[in-house]
């Protein structure tokens, strides 16, 4: 096994179990494609609509990388959402990934958190006492233990944060979800996959449902995605879809 990947997962491991909590991570609320006019549907962006203030213009993610986990800031023209906070002492490299975007925190509109395990949700009163007019989202199930600023608004399947369709995937905790965009063909996954040593289910050990874990990514596959970025391990960038397939026969 690589030394490295074995390192980052035990450090893992032992931060979900020094806290004791399950974190959510950053997920969107329903119906907020855009924040100065919500009648807009969020999933008609595309580049041929783009508008001067950005709002549907293409989606670019920048993976911030913290070691063994991963955050994301998601950038629609002046806009940004940032999908988790990684544990506590992350908001300065997310700051980072905002400036290398030319943006700043008045620009974070959104903090979607894909569940509410510690490294993924230990910077969440930071990075909202950064983003003041940002707006927490989580699953309803995880909301619970989550410490935010203000309130985390509950969202799951049929709700759209950003222009991106909300999955539940619960299992690894009751409230887990994924964040699809459908311009870009990415998905979001948070820890409903891992990608460390391929493709793959999150570690038992670190599930709430083994089971639910499981049918969550058979859900998965009927998204025709090409892209998958991950809480834990490198995005794959082309062929999820098939990846995805070929996974689930396995499971
Ligand atoms: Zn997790």
């Amino acid at each position: 096994m690589d030394p490295k990947i074995y390192r980052l997962s035990r450090r893992t491991f032992l931060t979900d179990l020094g806290k004791g909590v399950l974190g959510v991570a950053l997920l969107g609320t329903a119906a907020c494609g855009r924040s100065d006019d919500p009648t807009v549907a969020p999933t008609a962006a595309t580049p041929e609509n783009a508008t001067d203030d950005g709002a549907s213009a293409e989606l670019a993610i920048r993976r911030v990388d913290l070691g063994f986990v991963s955050a994301y800031v998601l950038v629609r023209g002046n806009e940004a959402a940032v999908v988790d906070t990684g544990e506590r002492g992350s908001a300065p490299e997310i700051d980072n990934a905002l400036d290398a975007a030319g943006l700043g925190w008045p620009e974070v509109k959104h903090l979607i958190l894909t569940h509410a395990h510690p490294d993924h949700i230990g910077s969440v009163e930071a990075v909202l006492g950064n983003a003041a007019t940002a707006t927490p989202y989580a699953g309803a199930e995880d909301i619970a233990e989550i410490s935010a600023p203000r309130e985390v608004a509950p969202v799951g399947d049929g709700d759209d944060v950003f222009g991106m369709q909300v999955i539940s995937t619960p299992g690894h905790t009751p409230g887990h979800i994924s964040i699809f965009d459908p311009v870009g063909s990415v998905l979001v996954a948070g820890d409903a996959l891992f990608n460390q040593e391929g493709l793959s289910r999150p570690p038992e050990r670190f599930n709430a449902d083994q089971a639910q874990t499981d049918e969550s990514i058979r859900k998965l596959t009927s998204i025709d995605m090409d892209r998958i970025v991950f809480g834990h391990g490198d995005p794959i960038d082309e062929g999820a879809a098939e990846a995805l397939n070929r996974l689930v026969v396995s499971l």
